[in-house]
């Protein structure tokens, strides 16, 4: 392992913060925390922390000792000052002298003890920190030493990497007890350059933070140059098809399986992340390693992700086995959460009772010959247990190289997943999932007018959202801007094959899709008795046979996961009340109406619901402001007026149409409807 140290950008970092009245010492905890949260072998996800000792004066003007110590959850990668908070040190180390105390009083007394009451939770193994008598003290989840410690003897084979350069403290679960077990670990032999945490994780400390960084680099290289000399047999999977089916035809299948039924046509839905390189590869498609991984996660941390197991499927099929597919894994489903709720009911009672089981949901699916499934409510939390899982797999296969990788027995892992504390840091209490979480949605025309504003607006539901646009820029921009997550693709709607293609990007990325506003159009003009025929083929192809495309791609995919979908469209007052020279637009639009019928019709018992919203004059591609110039001063209207020209004298947004196709995607017992938004036209409205 590289050391990231540089003297010159440290000292940048320095000038910088101190600048903004943040203390040096501090400044250089943030650089240190920011270098090991970056390397992925060394922290994940929110794991890992770091903090420096420091005096700062109070409102009085007095000197307080505080320990800066990383937030709960906060990730180690981008971390700022105020992502370390200062909580008063003295009342931390006073503890040091009880023989225990609780998991919720030690939190009562961190959260007490902050200088700031809005700063962020201090993390759960502050103790561990104020107890070491060092100015800086970092701590990492390195793969490599819970390879060496994820062994049937774990101290002999740390023993033999570190040899008496640090000292070994057995596992047991962050807290107070740990924190008191690394404190009497490190007074027996203060000459220790680290600790390592059996089956978590390695502590440094110095007193100036380049050394605290040093001893974790020095250490984790010794680790890996311990691992390096192991050696490996991998294990082929047997009977891997030469010519698999798709990701994207099996992932909505999976998606499918994993889904459960809660009546009403309401499913608690998973978000897929497919993992298909070449490091998952090495998981899915080694018989060996799979046995490993299946005897526990890397370290406990992991459970909460990821779940104690993943879950293992039969290889990937060709496709004209799929169906055999997923009535095996259907099975063998339904046998991994039968068994998790078993490990809940032995675990709990041997633990008193009393806890609530969470869903029994993998959160890894391993398919041979595909790859690796990160499963998760949101896209973001797939792609956490995916990673974790790829972490697993690295630290599996290094210890497998030096002996049995032996994780965490089951009992530790269910302390953690059912531990109060970490369920608080999951945030499940504070934020209640949003009304559209768990549903993907897609939008054609999404990269402006009111297909970006649909977009946003089922992003702020918790939709996850994938963009389509005939500029792939246009779509990748509207999608930077609403979030990471966000999907973009370029695709022209009138190119069925390009359609199809779209839809299986999507379902790679999401896992699969739940709701379609088919929305792309343009308006062509033309006096129907003397219009070319090419103008009106050119305005059917977009304003029709695209959405028929659409349409149909959607329920392939719905049919595919047997979980519903909802089907929208993008009428227009053109298609129930003609303007004059508008044939050539109003007369697909009127089809494309006649068309959302018939999907309600023929796909009702699908569970899949058909609607369109029909708007009318909104500012957007279609209705340009040179359009809205001509337009309004053919009627002699200011464009004000022109804009508000209705019942109700209200200009109408692309924001106002998006909010009713939200209404549309959240009524579960609406189909075969169409809401106008439009601010009232009696002639074009609907009975
Ligand atoms: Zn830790």
């Amino acid at each position: 392992m590289k050391s990231l140290w540089s003297a010159a950008e440290a000292e940048r970092l320095v000038i910088q913060l101190t600048a903004e009245g943040i203390d040096a010492e501090l400044a250089l905890s943030v650089y240190a925390t920011r270098l090991l949260g970056g390397d992925p072998t060394l922290v994940l996800h929110g794991g890992g922390n770091s903090s420096v000792k420091a005096t700062l004066p109070d409102l009085l003007d007095q000197p307080v000792s505080v320990l800066h110590i990383k937030g709960s959850g906060r990730d180690m990668a981008t971390i700022d000052p105020d992502g370390l908070p200062a909580v008063r040190l003295d009342p931390l180390q006073a503890l040091r002298r009880l023989d225990r105390l609780s998991d919720a009083s030690m939190v009562n007394v961190l959260e007490l003890n902050r200088l700031h009451a809005d700063a962020p939770a201090p993390s759960v193994e502050t103790l561990m920190h104020a107890f070491l008598p060092h100015r800086h003290v970092l701590h990492t989840h390195a793969t490599a030493v819970l390879a060496l410690s994820n062994q049937p003897d774990g101290t002999a084979a740390c023993r033999e990497a570190f040899g008496s350069r640090v000292g070994i403290v057995p596992y047991m679960m962050s807290g107070f007890a740990l924190a008191r077990a690394v404190a009497e670990t490190y007074e027996a032999d203060p000459t220790v350059e680290g600790l390592v945490l059996l089956k978590h994780g390695l502590v440094t400390f110095g007193d100036d933070a380049a050394t605290a960084y040093r001893r974790m680099i020095d250490l984790v290289t010794l680790a890996e140059g311990h691992l390096a000399q192991g050696r490996r047999t991998v294990v082929p999977v047997a009977g891997l098809a030469t010519a698999p089916v798709a990701a994207a035809a099996l992932a909505p299948r999976l998606r499918g399986l994993l889904a459960r039924d809660k009546g009403d046509g309401l499913f608690e839905r998973w978000l897929l992340d497919l993992r298909d390189d070449d490091s998952a590869r090495a998981l899915s498609d080694d018989a060996a390693l799979i046995k490993a991984v299946g005897r526990g996660v890397a370290t406990p941390d992991h459970v909460i992700r990821t779940k104690p197991w993943p879950l293992v499927l039969p290889p990937a099929p060709t496709a004209e086995g799929l169906d055999g597919w997923v009535e095996a894994a259907r099975d063998i489903i339904a046998a991994y959460e039968a068994r998790y709720h078993d490990y809940f009911v032995a675990n709990d009672r041997a633990k008193g009772g009393g806890r609530i089981e969470l869903d029994p949901v993998a959160r890894v699916a391993i398919v041979p010959g595909l790859g690796l499934f990160g499963i998760g409510a949101a896209a973001a939390a797939a792609a956490v247990a995916a990673d974790m899982a790829l972490a697993t797999a690295a630290c599996a296969a290094a210890a497998e190289s030096i002996g049995t990788y032996t994780p965490a027995a089951e009992a530790d892992l269910f302390d953690l997943e059912y531990w109060s504390l970490e369920q608080a840091k999951l945030g499940k209490r504070k934020h209640p999932e949003r009304p559209l979480a768990r549903q993907v949605m897609v939008v054609t025309g999404g990269g402006s007018g009111i297909g970006a504003a649909t977009a946003r607006a089922f992003a702020r539901q918790g939709a996850e959202v994938a963009i389509l646009d005939l500029s792939a820029n246009a779509a990748r921009t509207v999608a930077a801007s609403i979030g990471p997550r966000v999907l973009g693709l370029g695709c022209d709607v009138t190119n069925p094959e390009a359609v199809a293609a779209a839809f299986d990007a999507v379902a790679r990325h999401f896992g699969g899709v739940d709701i379609v506003v088919s929305n792309a159009g343009a308006a062509w003009q033309g006096t129907i008795g003397s219009v070319d025929d090419a103008t009106l083929r050119r305005s059917f192809e977009l304003n029709f046979f695209a959405h028929q495309a659409v349409a149909q791609n959607a329920v392939r995919l719905f049919k595919a996961q047997g979980s519903g979908g909802s089907l929208l469209f993008n009428a227009s007052k053109q298609s129930v009340n003609p303007g004059k020279n508008f044939g050539p637009y109003g007369l697909p639009k009127a089809a494309t109406l006649f068309l959302m019928k018939q999907y309600a019709l023929d796909h009702g018992r699908d569970g899949i619901r058909s609607a369109a919203v029909n708007a009318d004059r909104i500012r957007s591609g279609l209705l340009t402001g040179d359009m809205i110039a001509s337009r309004s001063a053919a009627r002699g209207l200011s464009e004000k007026d022109y804009m508000a020209g209705n019942l109700l004298g209200r200009e109408v947004g692309a924001e106002d149409v998006a909010d009713a196709f939200v209404w549309l995607a959240r009524s579960n017992k609406v189909t075969a409807c169409t809401i106008t938004v439009d601010g009232g036209n009696i002639e074009a409205s609907l009975r």
